[in-house]
């Protein structure tokens, strides 16, 4: 168990790991952030920080010796990298969950052996295996890259009637999954904490909206019955406990409405503080950083309550950043900027959190 002043390492430089460092903050832990953008906006609040590659080793061994534990903020930290490190220091949660993660077939397989559904899936390594692929999923069907795919980079849609093939071959004919498209009635998330000693805290579960397959707006509570928001915590809790896992994971899920009944798929895990969750900052008694940051500190875990009666968290988008300020007088709303220095196209500048109060 971490003592306060204790120093706590993230990997990756971005807005999750500024928050991060922020939750830590009032517990009196501190952040050493490891990057190799020296423009990390993460940079900016942190009590230490390094800049290097994520091979340089000798930078490598001076931030492990630096830290007294290891996180991390994205999933496609080097596998070399997170071993590297856990010879140093402890690295939570556990590397292995990233090979699992950072490959779609591997997430996928793996779920599938938990014996929760998912969208019909099969790997493409082949033509024929394209073919076969296809024959199970049925068209529409969604070709992702095994690996390094977000916010829909690295995937392709092959509409019925479509020439797989051709699909296939806007992805540079990369190592795929092929998934049946779920025409699915909604998106929703849980996010869900487990500490050191296995207890498990769940957040509300969270619907989510994309725009341009990122995420644009999430609303709590789901619009989902009580009972399948039950189920779906019950799925986290499942893999959060199969990993072994410490910290915070966020579970994507399809909801499926066929007749009077509604179903899950899962789609993705994210092994990581998730943008899902931002609304827990402002509308809850604790937030998903905070959770991340006891999990990993070894502290024990609040049981979180959601302030309000509904929250929304809406992305800022690329130029949209321009529209914090007219946020800052709404009631019920708060701001958040992260400080990067370039608003390009499709990159998250900031978000704003509305809370409706409980009458
Ligand atoms: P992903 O990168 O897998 O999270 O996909 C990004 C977004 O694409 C998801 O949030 C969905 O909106 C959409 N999507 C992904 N997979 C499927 C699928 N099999 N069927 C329908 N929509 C999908």
């Amino acid at each position: 168990m971490l003592k306060p002043g204790a120093t706590i390492g993230i990997l990756g430089g971005g807005q999750l790991a500024r928050m991060l460092a922020l939750a830590a903050a009032p517990l009196g832990l501190r952040c050493h952030v490891y990057s190799p953008d020296k423009d990390s906006c993460a940079f900016d609040v942190v009590h230490a920080s390094s800049c290097g590659k994520y091979d340089d080793e000798a930078a490598l061994g001076r931030f492990a010796g630096a830290v007294d534990v290891i996180t991390y903020e994205f999933e496609n930290v080097p596998a070399k990298t997170a071993a590297f490190l856990a010879k140093r220091r402890p690295v939570l949660p556990d590397p292995q969950v990233l090979e699992t993660t950072q490959d779609r077939l591997e997430e996928k397989n793996f779920i599938s052996a938990l014996k929760i559904a998912t969208a019909p899936y099969a790997p493409v390594h082949s033509a024929t295996q394209l073919a076969e692929g296809v024959q199970v999923t049925c068209l529409p069907a969604v070709l992702k890259t095994r690996k390094l795919g977000y916010d829909g980079k690295g995937q392709a849609k092959i509409g019925k009637g479509a020439d797989p093939v051709a699909a296939w071959r806007t992805l540079q004919n990369a190592p795929c999954i092929v998934e049946g498209f779920i025409e699915f009635e909604r998106e929703v998330s849980v996010v869900v904490a487990r500490s050191r000693d296995g207890k498990v805290e769940c957040f509300d579960v969270t619907e989510n909206e994309h725009r341009d397959h990122i995420l644009k707006t999430s609303r709590v509570p789901a619009k989902i019955p009580a009972a399948l928001a039950n189920e779906a915590r019950q799925i986290a809790t499942r893999i959060a406990k199969a990993f072994d896992y410490v910290g915070v994971l966020a579970v994507e899920m399809f909801v499926l409405h066929k007749g009077r009944g509604r179903t899950l798929l899962v789609n993705e895990i994210a092994p990581r503080v998730h943008n899902s969750g931002h609304w827990t900052i402002d509308g809850a008694t604790v937030s998903q950083f905070e959770q991340h940051i006891r999990a990993v500190a070894g502290w024990p875990l609040a049981k979180p309550l959601r302030l309000g009666r509904r929250v929304e968290m809406t992305n800022l988008i690329g130029q949209e950043i321009n529209e914090a300020a007219r946020w800052l007088t709404v009631p019920g709303a708060s701001v958040h900027v992260y400080g990067k220095s370039e608003a390009r196209a499709g990159r998250k500048m900031g978000h704003v959190t509305r809370v409706w109060p409980a009458k």
